[in-house]
């Protein structure tokens, strides 16, 4: 065998796995399809770790941003992503921005020179039945591998529209308003946050869904079907002033507390993280522009200061049920030679995907060198992304996330919001020292 490890995707997240592990001193072989006259429906060139939109890895504020804590945390670990996006950042105030292709170019350059990685320009369709090997193929993994994937972890389908639905950070969720109840009280009979809306407030809102502003698709997005399942809440609001009290917003068997009655319309928050830190907006999956959300969602009666960890969307996506699917160290439960990392993971994000390859490079060195390595704790941006993705988050409603102080456990008391997120930061630190401190 002339490599210890195979890594399938050259993107952001396989550039960054290979990268760990060469330095480490193993030698790998790298696999990457475009360059050979394929490509994604979103690449344009053949670099390595291509950004294949925004240029931007969003805030670099490590005080009291949770993405800027991960750079932080990421350049302490000797990413190169981070190491490359640093020396081709472009002016763009307190976010970091870089010179797309030059970014690329430093990040392929770094890896076509580092004498243990090879590069392979091929695509791959099998699983490989044995030998440690990282999938990081992406939201747009080619076909044939995305059907084999989908047939070792029993999906029906991997490629598909993501039905994502805005998720709001309890804490800004005003309980005087809404109240915890289950529909006619079944299971635990307070299973989720409800607001009610009176017929004025939610004609109000109707009206709203129906002129607010949305994105639209991309051509080749038009291809890929969406199920009655995850129809846009907008869509269903299109096919008459009523579908939404007969569909998701139904008050039927919700009693308000302030009259005994059912509402004329309630919308539902299911909690999203074991923590209870983190609860999605049930059926609120919608292409309307992040503004109008936040806009139109604030009018929702407890939603008036509603913070969101991530708003709704629509679009293709490829991922896996990380937290069924996936042990602590990313590898596959029933093929543990396999592990995968990046946005395949349920991650999402330039930024997010690559701190997923750093820490999946980081567990296969130590399971070379026959070792174990315990995931970062819960505390750090590293820790509380991988909890997430490998058994925190509800398996069930699992949807691509990006990083924030919700998967973090919460700061105990109440404290000025502004205080709060330096308290994260401040504690993340400490974590991330006393981790490293143990794992060397
Ligand atoms: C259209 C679109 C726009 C996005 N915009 C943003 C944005 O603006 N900001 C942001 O932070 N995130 C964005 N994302 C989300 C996400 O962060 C990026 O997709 C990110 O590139 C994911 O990193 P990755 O390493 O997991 O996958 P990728 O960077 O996509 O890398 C996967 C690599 O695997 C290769 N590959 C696929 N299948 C095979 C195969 N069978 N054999 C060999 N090679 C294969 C691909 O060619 C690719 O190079 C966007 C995603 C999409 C789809």
């Amino acid at each position: 065998m002339t490599h210890d490890i195979h890594i399938i995707g050259g993107g952001l997240a396989g550039s960054e796995a290979a990268w760990q592990l060469a330095e480490a001193g193993f030698r790998v072989k790298l696999s990457e399809m475009r360059g050979t006259g394929e490509a994604t429906p979103a690449h344009h060139t053949d670099g390595l770790a291509e950004l294949v939109c925004s240029n931007s890895f969003r805030s670099d504020d490590a005080e009291s941003n949770a993405v800027g804590l991960l750079h932080a945390e990421m350049r302490g670990l000797g990413s190169v992503i981070l190491r490359e996006a640093d020396v081709h950042k472009v002016p763009a105030g307190s976010a970091l921005a870089v010179d797309r292709d030059r970014f690329s170019a430093g990040v392929t350059a770094a890896l076509t020179q580092h004498p243990n990685i090879t590069i392979v320009r091929e695509r791959v369709d099998a699983l490989p039945a044995d030998g440690p090997t990282i999938i990081a193929t992406g939201p747009l993994t080619a076909s044939g591998l995305a059907t084999n994937i989908a047939g070792a972890t029993g999906a029906d389908a991997l490629a598909f529209f993501d039905a994502i639905a805005p998720i709001v950070h309890f804490d800004s969720v005003d309980m005087e308003t809404a109240w915890f109840q289950s529909r006619w009280n079944k299971g635990e009979g307070k299973d989720y946050i409800n607001c009610a809306m009176n017929r004025e407030q939610y004609e109000a809102f109707h009206a709203g869904l129906i002129g607010g502003e949305k994105t639209e698709f991309k051509d080749w997005e038009r291809d890929t079907p969406y199920f009655e399942g995850c129809m846009p809440i907008e869509v269903m609001a299109e096919r008459g002033l009523d579908t939404l009290r007969f569909g998701p917003m139904k008050p039927v068997g919700l009693d308000d507390p302030r009259t005994g009655r059912w509402p004329h319309a309630v919308v539902q928050l299911r909690q999203d993280n074991a923590q209870g830190t983190l609860w999605n907006i049930v059926g609120f999956q919608t292409k309307l522009k992040h503004a109008e959300q936040v806009r139109l969602f604030r009018t929702i009666p407890g939603l008036e200061n509603a913070e969101f960890a991530r708003l709704g969307g629509l679009h293709r996506n490829t991922f896996l049920r990380s937290p069924e699917l996936l042990d602590p160290t990313l590898r596959l439960k029933n093929r543990p030679n396999i592990r995968f990392a990046g946005q395949i993971t349920g991650c999402e994000g330039y930024v997010e995907s690559a701190a997923v390859g750093l820490m999946a490079g980081r567990f296969a060195i130590a399971e070379l060198r026959g070792e174990t390595l315990e995931a970062p704790p819960i505390e750090t941006a590293l820790g509380a992304l991988l909890h997430h993705i490998t058994g925190a988050a509800v398996a069930e409603t699992y949807q691509p996330m990006n990083v924030n102080f919700g998967l973090m456990p919460p700061i105990p008391g109440r404290t000025k919001k502004a205080d709060r997120k330096k308290m994260y930061t401040d504690r993340a630190r400490t974590a991330m020292q006393g981790w490293l401190a143990t794992a060397g």
